[in-house]
């Protein structure tokens, strides 16, 4: 797998994180080396003066912010994953870091920018939010080009340009990507929040979702499922692993109402999610034991930290189908799990999950099943 970047007058040695031991991906696609390539031929730099800085948003795994290291540059990112594949990739490549700042997709906006490049993210609701930041910090000799693979870019993705930024054209495609130019010329801007709220009746509460939040719009039903079949038990130490919105930690909440919860997820969107819905649903005396982490799974947690660790695995990191990371939480709870501790988890029946999880703890229980999911219960063995 070719992990060096050779483009324009600069090499980059870049690697995907978490790196996995039989990496076959590239940590940069053909739209970042379209957008680099039309910065480059067109002297954009140019363009900026001293104290104006380019916005980097949704890099991939730093292929732009390592690129752009000479210039003062903001990247902004809502993985935790991202954020650290970027420090990482810089460090890697010798890149200075006092120019950049990396920030959370909740920080607020810099304003001095001259020059905005966007990776389009995959969910158009978290897109529109990014463009609705973006609208506040814009003026008329902003340069915005966004790039994407060709699947990426709809209809509906340029009409958002044309909504929040103004006028918009797509360029040629070049090795299956394109690069959306939009020119500054802001008519009507709407008034909309991007995040939502909807109820879960079974226990009254009304469910936040920031907008790059997985399932943004209703309860997942692989989430349901596991809230609805948690085990028995007078758990402690809680582990909501991979929490989105929070809603499985708040089941266990319900069901083990002695229990701290921690609720993990690598997406900063997740977590204020999740800690805005265990503020409004619970009581003080819950929701403050309650405690919310940005983190790569249970990268850092001490063993025996948990007696019970519930997870809606993901299935996909960025645009890319894979299970390395549920393999990778799935080792994580099994050293994290006191003895006699438990695991467990929802999956989709055809994904196999019964096997990795005997193939690690040396058990894997079949708690429940329907036509579209299986519910597994491993147990940590002393
Ligand atoms: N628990 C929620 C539910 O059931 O609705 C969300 C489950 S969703 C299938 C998986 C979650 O794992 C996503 O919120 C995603 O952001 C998070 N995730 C993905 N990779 C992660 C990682 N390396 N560490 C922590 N969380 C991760």
């Amino acid at each position: 797998m070719n992990e060096l970047l050779t483009i324009s007058d600069q090499n980059l040695i870049l690697h995907r994180h978490p790196r996995n031991k039989r990496e076959t991906l590239q940590a940069w696609d053909s739209a970042d080396e379209y957008l680099i390539n039309y910065f480059k031929e067109n002297k954009l730099e140019k363009q900026l003066s001293d104290n104006q800085q380019i916005l980097i948003i949704n890099d991939d795994f730093g292929a732009l912010t390592c690129f752009f290291h000479a210039f003062s540059r903001t990247t902004i990112t809502d993985s935790y994953l991202t954020l650290n594949s970027i420090k990482l990739n810089l460090s890697r490549n010798n890149c200075t870091t006092d120019n950049v700042h990396i920030n959370n997709s909740l920080e607020t906006f810099p304003k001095n920018v001259k020059i905005i490049l966007i990776k389009i993210p995959k969910k158009l609701a978290y897109l529109e939010f990014l463009l609705q930041q973006l609208s506040t910090i814009i003026s008329a000799d902003t340069i915005v080009i966004a790039a994407a693979k060709v699947t990426m870019i709809h209809n509906s993705t340029l009409a958002l340009f044309e909504q929040y930024i103004g006028t918009t054209k797509t360029s040629l495609a070049k090795k299956k990507s394109r690069l959306v130019f939009s020119v500054v010329d802001q008519k009507h801007i709407p008034e909309k929040k991007v995040a939502i709220t909807w109820a879960v009746e079974k226990y009254q509460w009304k469910i936040h979702n920031h907008a790059n939040v997985f399932s943004r719009a209703h309860l997942d039903i692989g989430g349901r499922y596991l809230m609805d079949n948690l085990p028995k038990g007078n758990f402690k130490k809680v582990i909501d692993l991979g929490c989105g919105n929070g809603v499985v930690g708040m089941a266990a909440a319900i069901t083990y109402p002695e229990a701290q919860i921690t609720f993990i997820d690598e997406s900063y969107m997740a977590i204020d999610s999740a800690r805005i819905n265990m503020f409004k649903n619970f009581d003080e005396q819950q929701s403050d034991i309650a405690r919310f982490v940005v983190n790569n799974s249970l990268v850092g947690f001490k063993a025996n930290c948990a007696d019970l660790i519930l997870c809606n695995p993901p299935f996909h990191q960025q645009q890319v189908i894979t299970d390395n990371i549920a393999w990778g939480m799935f080792n994580d709870a099994h050293f994290c799990l006191a003895d006699h501790g438990e695991l467990v988890i929802v999956g989709n029946r055809h994904l196999d999950y019964q096997n990795k999880l005997a193939r690690i703890f040396g058990n894997c229980q079949l708690v429940t099943e329907n036509k579209k999911f299986v519910i597994l219960r491993a147990i940590k063995k002393d």
